[in-house]
């Protein structure tokens, strides 16, 4: 069978590419999805209780790219959430990122904006060159924060010490001289108002899309020919590992459901130094579903399984290096996401490298 679009992947970027061919360019687009479901990683669904949780983790989105967020809101409307973590140091609820609240907090303090800033010079330590997760730490923090805040949460989740992970994972976290303590300081934050799987339903309903679930591209690739191809599966697995398999992190949810209204204090709570589970995140605090009972997700960061977070790592990177050169020489063949591309994009960045790549290399 011969198309002229097909997409691998069913996530957030095949999604928009999807939808973009079919409505903007009026063309016809096979989509090929491996899961029983659209949406990738930001699918949700109602659990047997009735809430609606997020089966791959907990997912908020924020964004300074008004264009993204302008996008999306054709498909959603969003709540006004605005994430909030705490963390759970020394037997204390803290937040998350650092704040002044923070500090004041985690050493029993009273000070001022001013006071943190010296403060945090006081602990901070002289690093010449950035290399590294840790050195952003320490030269940010100092040593104690480090140890209490991030050593083992970051540990615990890739499963290596944040001297082997490069500059941009803890680099994620700000450290902020104000009291904000919200998660994120994006202008546009928020939940999908009927959650994230309604609005990957939208962005597909239009006939000239056709959906194939419950398909792996490995199976159907030698009887289909298509112009362009759209992958945004993963690529080692694509070359049929012929540089190797590339690492991810997996994570295993844990659900549970209480006979309570409410669970925990926040709506993600981090456990840097207790338990095997990085987080808790209690999901109606995300959507602001009202429920006699409530569902949780614990984190068990593990090896094997989904891939979900690509390894940034110097020798990771290298081996992704000698696929990037595989991926040059294609004619016809667009890798595109989080799997793809083997880069930790949030759901912001993936519309806009799919919006970019549509304009740039489809239109
Ligand atoms: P995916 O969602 O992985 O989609 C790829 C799709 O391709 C999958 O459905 C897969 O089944 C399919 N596929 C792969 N191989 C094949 C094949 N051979 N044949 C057919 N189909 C195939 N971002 C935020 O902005 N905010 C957050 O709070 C946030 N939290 C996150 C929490 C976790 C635990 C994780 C893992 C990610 C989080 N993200 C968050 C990131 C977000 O999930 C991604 O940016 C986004 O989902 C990436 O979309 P994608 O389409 O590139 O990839
Ligand atoms: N991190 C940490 N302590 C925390 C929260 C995060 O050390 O309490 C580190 C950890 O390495 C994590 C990274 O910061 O992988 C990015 O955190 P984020 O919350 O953005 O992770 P994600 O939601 O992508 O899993």
């Amino acid at each position: 069978m011969k198309f002229k679009y097909v997409i691998v992947g069913a996530g957030l970027a095949g999604l928009t590419i999807a939808e973009r061919i079919a409505n903007e360019l009026q063309e016809k687009v096979l989509v090929i999805e491996k899961r029983n479901h659209i949406g990738g990683n930001i699918y949700d669904s109602y659990n047997e209780d009735g809430i609606l949780i997020h089966n791959y983790g907990p997912h908020i989105f924020h964004t300074n790219d008004k264009e993204v967020y302008d996008y999306l809101s054709g498909f959603t409307k969003w709540n006004d959430f605005w994430h909030r973590v705490l963390t759970y140091v020394d037997g204390n609820l803290i937040p998350m990122p650092i704040t002044v609240e923070t500090i004041n907090k985690l050493y029993n303090l009273n000070l001022d904006c001013f006071q943190v800033e010296e403060f945090l010079k006081g602990q901070a330590v002289d690093i010449k060159e950035i290399k590294t997760s840790k050195d952003v730490a320490l030269s940010k923090v100092g040593p104690d924060i480090y140890a209490k805040v991030f050593e083992n949460y970051t540990k615990k989740q890739w499963g290596i010490d944040p001297a082997e992970l490069d500059t941009s994972v803890i680099s994620r976290i700000p450290i902020r001289l104000n009291r904000d303590t919200r998660y994120f300081a994006d202008r546009y934050q928020g939940m999908p108002t009927h959650g994230y799987t309604k609005m990957c339903e939208r962005m597909v309903a239009n006939k000239n899309i056709k959906l194939m679930l419950n398909t792996d591209f490995r199976e159907l690739k030698k009887d289909i020919t298509y112009d362009t191809l759209i992958y945004t599966g993963a690529t080692d697995e694509y070359y049929e590992y012929k540089h190797g398999k590339l690492a991810y992190r997996s994570v295993k949810f844990v659900f549970e459901t209480y006979d309570t209204e409410k669970f925990q204090e926040a709506p993600v709570v981090n456990y840097p130094n207790d338990y095997d589970y990085t987080r808790i995140t209690e999901y109606k605090q995300l959507t602001w579903q009202q429920h006699p009972k409530t569902t949780i997700g614990k984190e068990f960061p593990i090896a094997e399984g989904e891939p979900y977070y690509p390894f940034p790592t110097k020798e990771h990177k290298e081996q992704f290096a000698l696929y990037q050169e595989e991926m040059k020489k294609e004619t016809n063949v667009i890798f595109l996401g989080r799997l793809a591309e083997y880069r930790y994009y949030n759901m912001d960045g993936v519309v806009r490298r799919a919006l970019d790549t549509f304009y740039t290399r489809i239109k």
